[in-house]
Order: C-alpha cells, then sequence, then structure tokens
C-alpha cells in the first residue's frame, strides 16, 4: 500500500467519530474524517448540548421563580425565548469551531460531503467518495470507522410537516424561537421529558403522550414517581398508556388522536378516544440508525435488527478492518458511549495495521453512567432493584435526601434523593440513582467506584469536602451500612 493512503477513514464526526479521529491522530495516524453536516454530530448541534444550553436558562427560571424571594431577589421576570435560543446558538457555534481547530491542531483532513465506502478489502485498503454539492472526491484508507449515528424516527402516519409537527431537530433549529401556546409532546423518553421541563418553565401548556405505562421507564420506579410528582407541580399533563393513533394538522395548529394502549388492533376503531389540540406537536419516540447508502450492501457489511452488526468485544464488523461505533450499532444510544467506543474501535484498528504504540481493547459496558436534564435532574448508573431481584442477587440500599444536607439547603435545592444498591454480600456497588441538584455528576463518583469495584465502605471512608454536594454520595454511601450521620432511624450495623 502507498503513503498517500490513510491509516484510517471515519465517516460521521459526531461524538463518535470526532473523538475517534483526535484520539488517532494521538498515535500518530494520518486520519481522514468524513462529515455531511456539521463538527458534533446530533450532540452538539441538535441534541445534548443545544438542550443542556436551554435547560440552563430553565433552570435559572426556576430558581427565581421558587426561591427568589427566601433569597432577597425580588424581580418581575420576563421570558424571552429568542434570547436563550440566540446563547444556545453560540454555545454550539463556539464548540464546532472549537472541534474544527482542533481537529486542525492533529492534522486530522476534515472532508465534507456524504460518505461512503465504495470497495477494497483489509489487505489493499478501503476504497470511499465523499459526496458534496458540487464535488465527488474518493480517498484510500486502511481502516474505516463507521460512526454515522441515528435521526430522529419519522413515522409515516405522524405526518411529520417539520412546521407545526416536529422532530427535537426542528425544534433545536437555530431560528425556532418560538414558545408554543400548547406544545404536545408524543413519548415520554428522555428527549420528550427534557423538552416538556424546558418548554413547560418558558410558558408553554405542556401535554406529553406516552405509550408505555410510566414515563423514563428504565429510571427506578421511585425516580420516576418523583420527576412525575414534580411534572404535576409544574402543569405539564402527562398521560400514559396513550397509543398515538393520528396526528393532523389543523388550521392552526395539532390535533392528535389516541385510544388506550391496551386496546386489540382489531377494537381500536370502536374504541373510545382521545383528542389533544395544540399549536405544534414533537414527536419524540426514539431514533433510527443512518445506515442508508453508505456502501453496507456493496461490501456485505451485516446489519442485526436494523443496527449495525459488530463483535461486541472489539468493535469489528463482520469485514475485516471495518468497525462501527455509537449509535449506529444496537448498544446504548448514548454520546458517551460512543465515545468510548471511538477508544476501543481505534486501539483495534490501529494495532491490527501495526506499528503504532498502542495495544488492542476489549469494550466494557458494566459501568455506564446515564442522565437526564429534567428539573431536578437525573442521574443513574449500573443495576436498578428489578434488575437485581432478576440476577438473583441479594442487595442492601442506602438512601439519603438532599432536605438533609447543609449545601443542599443553602443552595434552595431540598427536592431529591440518591440510592445505592450494593451487594449484600460483600458491600460492593451495583448501582446507583439520584435525583435532584447535580445528580448527573455525583453518579460520575460512583461510576468511578464501581469500574473499580468499590464497596459502600469503600466511598464513605474518602473525605468529601464540606460543605459539597458531593455529601450526598458519601451520607448515601453510608446509609448503606446504616451509618449516615444525618439521617435519623435505627442504624443497620455492618
Ligand atoms: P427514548 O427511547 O428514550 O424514548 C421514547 C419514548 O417514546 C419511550 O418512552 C417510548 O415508549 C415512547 N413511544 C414510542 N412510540 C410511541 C408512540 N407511538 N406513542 C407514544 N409514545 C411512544 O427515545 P428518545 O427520548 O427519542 O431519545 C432517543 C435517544 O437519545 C435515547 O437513546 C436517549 O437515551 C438519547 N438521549 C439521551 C439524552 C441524555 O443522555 N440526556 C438526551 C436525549 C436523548
Amino acid at each position: 500500500m502507498n503513503d498517500d493512503i490513510y491509516d484510517l477513514a471515519i465517516i460521521g464526526a459526531g461524538p463518535g467519530g470526532y473523538h475517534a479521529a483526535i484520539r488517532a491522530a494521538q498515535y500518530g495516524a494520518k486520519i481522514a474524517l468524513i462529515e455531511k453536516e456539521a463538527l458534533g454530530g446530533t450532540c452538539l448541534n441538535w441534541g445534548c448540548i443545544p438542550t443542556k444550553a436551554l435547560y440552563a436558562s430553565t433552570k435559572l427560571i426556576q430558581q427565581i421563580r421558587e426561591h427568589g424571594d427566601e433569597f432577597g431577589i425580588s424581580c418581575d421576570l420576563s421570558l424571552d425565548f429568542g434570547k436563550a435560543v440566540d446563547r444556545k446558538n453560540k454555545i454550539v457555534q463556539e464548540l464546532v469551531e472549537g472541534i474544527i481547530s482542533l481537529q486542525k491542531s492533529w492534522k486530522n483532513d476534515v472532508f465534507y460531503g456524504f460518505g461512503k465506502i465504495i470497495g477494497g478489502n483489509i489487505d489493499n485498503g478501503f476504497d470511499l467518495s465523499i459526496e458534496s454539492e458540487n464535488d465527488v472526491k474518493t480517498i484510500k484508507a486502511k481502516r474505516v470507522i463507521i460512526a454515522t449515528g441515528s435521526s430522529p424516527k419519522l413515522i409515516p402516519n405522524f405526518n411529520i410537516d417539520h412546521q407545526r409537527i416536529l422532530t427535537s431537530s426542528d425544534i433545536l433549529h437555530p431560528n425556532f424561537k418560538i414558545v408554543p401556546r400548547k406544545l404536545v409532546i408524543i413519548g415520554a423518553g428522555v428527549i420528550g421529558c427534557e423538552f416538556a421541563n424546558i418548554f413547560a418553565t418558558f410558558g408553554s401548556k405542556v401535554t406529553v403522550l406516552e405509550y408505555l405505562p410510566l414515563p423514563i421507564a428504565t429510571e427506578e420506579p421511585m425516580i420516576i414517581r418523583e420527576i412525575m410528582n414534580k411534572f404535576e407541580n409544574m402543569g405539564i399533563e402527562l398521560l400514559i398508556s396513550q397509543n398515538v393513533l393520528s396526528i393532523e394538522k389543523t388550521e392552526h395548529g395539532v390535533k392528535v388522536t389516541t385510544c388506550p394502549a391496551n386496546i386489540p388492533k382489531e377494537e381500536i376503531e370502536n374504541a373510545e378516544k382521545k383528542v389533544f389540540e395544540g399549536d405544534y406537536c414533537l414527536i419524540s419516540v426514539g431514533r433510527e440508525k443512518e445506515i442508508s447508502n453508505i456502501g453496507l450492501e456493496q461490501l456485505g457489511i451485516k446489519l442485526n435488527r436494523g443496527s449495525i452488526y459488530v463483535t461486541l468485544e472489539t468493535l469489528e464488523t463482520n469485514i475485516k478492518g471495518i468497525y462501527a461505533i455509537g449509535d449506529v450499532t444496537g448498544g446504548l444510544m448514548l454520546a458517551h458511549v460512543a465515545r468510548y467506543e471511538g477508544d476501543v474501535a481505534v486501539a483495534n484498528a490501529l494495532y491490527s495495521i501495526g506499528g503504532f504504540k498502542i495495544k488492542p481493547m476489549k469494550t466494557d459496558y458494566s459501568v455506564v453512567p446515564a442522565t437526564i436534564f429534567t428539573s431536578p435532574n437525573i442521574g443513574s448508573v449500573g443495576l436498578r432493584r428489578a434488575d437485581a431481584k432478576d440476577k438473583n442477587i441479594s442487595i442492601t440500599m442506602g438512601r439519603f435526601t438532599y432536605a438533609a444536607l447543609g449545601k443542599a439547603k443553602c443552595m434552595g435545592e431540598e427536592e431529591g434523593f440518591i440510592m445505592f444498591l450494593a451487594n449484600k454480600e460483600d458491600g460492593k456497588i451495583i448501582g446507583a440513582s439520584c435525583i435532584g441538584a447535580e445528580a448527573p455528576e455525583l453518579i460520575a463518583e460512583i461510576a468511578l467506584g464501581m469500574k473499580f469495584g468499590l464497596s459502600a465502605h469503600d466511598i464513605a471512608s474518602v473525605i468529601h469536602s464540606h460543605p459539597t454536594i458531593s455529601e450526598m454520595v458519601l451520607e448515601g454511601a453510608e446509609d448503606v451500612f446504616g451509618m449516615a450521620i444525618h439521617r435519623r432511624g435505627r442504624p443497620r450495623l455492618p
């Protein structure tokens, strides 16, 4: 193979692809990074970052509304969603520019256009085409990582017109500056709940329709109950077990028709229907893998239930030398998982080329933290109580409330709690869930502890700075063995 060939071509510059490009460059590899829209992908442009920028506005509003008076701040709040969107756009733009400059600093070649693997093999290298508006380029690479991500699921009878019936990408468009009077959200998963919180705070009357009997159904039931209560207090109408039959545009907005989710198909026609009207409708019912037209068929790359099939440990597809990471595989659709998988795929790809100071890596998904930015926000890691039961693990639990913590009281952040699950036999932490101030940050410490097999005693033996929210972790871990200082009740001695 000649020297012009890239070591690695990466299709897709979301959190999986752009991190992988930098990581590989750090080992001295020659990189082509191909992106059809903007560096940073969904996470940075139409996902995690823009929603968190808007979330920060809502947090500030809620803090002043709920606690302003007692904090000694009295003002008439006047909200300008347009300005919050401008701030969000600026943050996104600055971060995208940051990634462009990082790629430059590592001398990675960034190609803007639609990337496709058009042929080749591990011995002779792979050929890729990059199609942009007025140009088609071809390049050659020794190895390829597919990191094309996902896009909002478009359900045909939902009539998504991107004007009134919107996806999460539409509602995060830089020019979407409207606060709907009435917003109907379909799907109470992570995206649906995060937008319900944002728009309800800015003044929309929000209705959320969920097919399952619970919102954010993968979380601990106690956490779900807490967020359902909060939604109720915020005036968010959440209807569960709703089968959405149709979404239609009306003269001034949208009309959503549902029936109970448990009605068999043949009885739907005669079932009792509910109609919800709004001026906008947001569809947040999951995401589809971006796998069309990227050369999978030509190369014979196998799929598994609509995702790219990979050997889980190495992230290599069935075609030697081609790897896949992130949403496009069948794993958890989380930016941080994509980034981690980038490390694994890069290590395995460069090791297989030879000549790089890198060792092969195997994936380890035993500890994956997750976060949901509602108010209060949620963090979780490891097993839930129901998982532990399914796995026949005897557990012991620790629980600690924010209301009992000095720092949380000072901050006016008394809502919520942390809960630990530990193995009864050895006290090792096997899971934790938290709802309340900085919950996602607290979970990071617990994830570290779990990764290295720490017990509740180990975590409690670490000096935690006072007064901090991190003491939630300390007291929660202490409560696993009945020794939380600021919790009343009978101690359960170790
Ligand atoms: P999701 O899978 O989290 O939730 C979709 C929800 O829609 C589910 O509760 C599902 O039961 C419901 N649903 C599906 N079809 C429906 C229908 N016809 N009518 C009513 N309800 C229906 O998907 P999402 O919220 O769209 O998020 C997509 C992905 O992005 C997820 O994997 C999520 O983890 C990820 N994400 C993560 C974050 C974060 O980490 N903070 C934020 C946003 C999105």
